[in-house]
């Protein structure tokens, strides 16, 4: 949850002091202490601006483009704001099954699409985009699509507050933005290497290649996914390309400039439009 800030440091001169907001109107704020607040944590360097309000309690809100220190509460990371919106807060929020499934479905249609409908979905897109423009600075959370890596049940969108739209990649087209970030990516699968406790699917689209890796932590969440990762190379050998969908984290590879993608859960990727266990058992029938 974002942390209110309700006081600050006022340093000048020499002078330091404690300021509670409430000590602060907008009138004292320009005439002395605007340029002189500061975050209240030790070595925190980040300045502060009183932000008036006539609705709610005011509040110091984060001078733009400072930075609080690592291990500052009030650390938010800076994201690059969409016209119009004053990201103020960064909410991490978890992604439900049903809209992984959905995305993963809409990123099957999508590697179906020929690039004449695919730039017209664009074009479509942009103007939708356009005739949504907010009116003004509204200000809002930036909510960050995290993953739920171990398997609870904490941390669901929640309070019905929906998470952003997964953003979907293709194999050629990501880049270092995407790095860290929730994706999901489409591609073509080109091989599939696998040990009792590892795997790692080649991903291919226009001579990129994607390397996208099932881990410990996957086959810990997904145990009755083990040793089913050779029924995907049965299946490219039959198939003519193979589309892969999934949900997962980008890293950057450590030798290169290519990227990896890290799956965590066997419900977070299909092969052609369909799960590893559905695969299997039609192999097993
Ligand atoms: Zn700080």
């Amino acid at each position: 949850m974002p942390v209110s800030i309700t006081s600050a440091l006022y340093k000048k001169d020499g002078e330091v002091r404690e300021l509670r907001v409430s000590e602060i109107d907008s009138e004292s704020y320009n005439k002395y202490y605007k340029g002189h607040l500061f975050c209240t944590t030790p070595n925190c360097e980040a300045r502060l601006e009183f932000v008036y309000s006539t609705s709610k309690p005011s509040y110091f809100r984060t001078w733009k483009h400072d930075n609080h220190i690592e291990n500052c509460i009030y650390r938010f990371e800076r994201i690059e704001n969409r016209a119009g919106i004053n990201t103020q807060y960064i909410i991490d929020v978890e992604i439900s099954p049903e809209r992984k499934r959905k995305a993963l479905k809409e990123a099957y249609r999508l590697s179906q699409m020929t690039e004449e409908e695919l730039e017209q979905r664009r074009k479509k897109r942009n103007l939708n985009r356009k005739k949504t423009k907010t009116v003004g600075k509204k200000k809002r959370e930036a909510l960050n699509i995290v993953l739920n890596k171990n398997n609870n049940e904490s941390g669901l969108e929640s309070g019905g507050r929906r998470g952003p739209n997964l953003l979907k990649r293709n194999a050629d087209a990501l880049n270092d933005s995407d790095v860290g970030k929730v994706r999901v990516l489409i591609g073509f699968i080109k091989d599939v290497q696998y040990t009792e406790s590892s795997a790692i699917i080649k991903v291919q689209r226009k001579n990129k290649t994607v390397d996208v890796k099932f881990e410990e932590a996957f086959f810990a969440n997904s145990p009755d996914y083990q040793g089913l990762f050779h029924y995907i190379r049965k299946y490219i050998n039959e198939q003519n390309k193979v589309v892969f969908t999934g949900v997962g984290e980008v890293r950057k590879a450590k030798n290169g400039d290519n990227y990896e993608f890290v799956v965590y859960k066997g419900d977070e990727f299909t092969i052609e439009n369909m799960s590893l266990l559905m695969l299997a058992s039609y192999y097993s029938r």
